[in-house]
């Protein structure tokens, strides 16, 4: 017979920031979580852009119950003020945090499925009081099955990057040239990689924050190494949102990427091709060349860095019974709060286990995962997420409803959305996307206690 559900552990899937966070507001909470990370450290895919500094001080990526179980350990809180390293974060936060939190993270454990125990997704009978299995394979190659009352996938979607393709599939060529095709904002620190692209002209693909930290980097190596430049290729035009809030943006160093890629433009650095939706990569020599429709052709470049967003692994979820948008992908109801086609604006109404329930209970995507396609996730916004999903999982429905965020704006919230053709997409939401209702506000620039043991 089985335990009862209660006092089986909940699965957290990924030991990034959000997972952790996770972990740590069910302790808060009396309940036993089970943290299963499929890298070898805490914060595996933080550590893969460990070159990259955050726009968001350390006071907005550390979360407060996280805090209190790191208070006691001699833990040093780094100066709220200053901006981490994706390096820093892992080191200095999410490898201590998930320290404390001992055996219940394990390393090397990729989960590789979630079902209803004996009930695949078709069935209903008694669907609910059965517990969940969670199927993972262990790094020496072995598989296991996890019995849990509750999943919180927190897996992130840093493995699986859009691709060059504007139709969102790949385009014609992109396999195969491969190896000239970057997917991350390449480190430039790295005498490899600086070798790859000193003196080369290189297209970068894509206008969020990760294309303006690249298109910053190698307006820097351009200085040093003639001949670098680079090719910005945006799917739409340039306009008064382009390089987002600048100066305005409630997090300045957020906006000051985008000045940074502004700078590169008009000092000549980088030339911007607008309205390029690229269909295929051909082969020039040894060189690429970039087509798009109406086969319109760019002079050929050495390189591609292709930073067009990211998006959620769904494959392992195919047995329970998600609600998620169909643009999106991510949950129904949280999709009209972050919809890029609706709205430019970086405020997002914070949310919690009402917004990210499902019609299977008890399962939550939560972290950059929730937001789906959507780019504008925060690290704040998914710490919110899991102090609600706690508390909804512990029984807590008032504290779980309740909102204890505010979101920094991104100062482009007049109007038109992030993608091509906010008209065609364009729906009332009733108060436009600064419409945020009364909030309590906490966390953001909240100065981190200092540790104390
Ligand atoms: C370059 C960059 C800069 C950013 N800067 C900021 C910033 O300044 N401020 C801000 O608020 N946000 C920022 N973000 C956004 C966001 O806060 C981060 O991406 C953050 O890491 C998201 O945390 P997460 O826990 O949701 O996912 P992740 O950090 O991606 O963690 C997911 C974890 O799950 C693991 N995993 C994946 N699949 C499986 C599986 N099947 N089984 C087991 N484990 C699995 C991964 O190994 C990983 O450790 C930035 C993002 C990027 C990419």
């Amino acid at each position: 017979m089985n335990a009862p559900t209660t006092v089986l552990p909940t699965v957290v899937i990924g030991a990034g920031p959000v997972g952790l966070a996770a972990a740590a507001r069910l302790v808060e909470r009396g309940l036993e979580p089970l943290v299963l990370e499929a890298g070898a450290a805490a914060g595996s895919a933080v550590r893969q852009w460990s070159h990259v500094r955050l726009f968001s001080p350390w006071a907005e990526v550390v979360d407060q119950a996280a805090e209190k179980l790191l208070a006691p350990t001699c833990w040093t809180a780094p100066d709220g003020a200053t901006y981490p390293t994706g390096g820093d974060w892992a080191e200095r936060y999410l490898q201590p945090l998930a320290d404390v939190l001992g055996d219940k993270v394990r390393y090397g454990a990729t989960v590789t499925g979630v079902a209803r125990a004996g009930r695949d997704r078709i069935v209903d009978a008694a669907r609910e009081e059965q517990p969940f299995t969670v199927h993972l394979t262990t790094a020496d190659g072995g598989e296991e099955r996890i019995t849990a009352r509750a999943v919180i996938d927190a897996s992130g979607t840093w493995s699986t990057p859009s691709p060059l393709g504007a139709d969102g599939l790949g385009a014609l060529g992109e396999k195969t040239a491969a190896d000239r095709i970057s997917y991350r904002v390449p480190d430039l620190k790295d005498p490899a990689v600086r070798a790859r692209y000193a003196g080369k002209r290189t297209a970068v693909v894509g206008s969020g924050a990760s294309a303006f930290t690249a298109l910053a980097y190698l307006a820097d190596l351009s200085k040093e190494a003639p001949g670098t430049h680079a090719v910005w290729i945006l799917r739409r035009g340039i306009g008064a949102h382009t390089y987002g809030g600048g100066e305005a943006d409630q997090l300045p160093a957020r906006g000051a990427l985008g000045l940074a890629a502004k700078a590169a433009v008009e000092n000549g650095h980088a030339s911007a091709v607008t309205g390029f939706r690229t269909q295929a990569v051909e082969q020039d020599g040894t060189r690429l060349v970039l087509v798009a429709e109406g086969d319109r052709r760019l002079d050929p470049v050495d390189e591609v860095i292709v930073l067009t967003g990211f998006r959620p692994d769904l494959s392992f979820l195919s047995e329970v019974r998600l609600g998620l948008d169909e643009r999106l992908q991510a949950p129904t109801a949280l999709a009209p709060l972050i919809d890029p086609n609706v709205h430019s604006c970086g405020t997002v109404h914070p949310h919690g286990a009402t917004e990210l329930s499902h019609p299977e209970q008890d399962i939550y995507l939560v972290g950059m995962k929730s937001y789906g396609r959507a780019p504008t996730f925060l690290a704040l916004t998914g710490y919110e997420q899991v102090r609600s999903i706690a508390a909804a999982i512990a029984g807590d429905r008032e504290a779980a409803e309740r909102v204890e965020l505010t979101l920094p704006e991104t100062g482009v919230c007049s109007g038109g959305g992030l993608l091509e053709e906010p008209d065609a997409a364009r729906s009332d939401t009733g108060g436009g996307c600064c419409a945020a209702p009364a909030t309590v506000q906490i966390g953001v620039g909240a100065p981190i206690a200092s540790g104390g043991c």
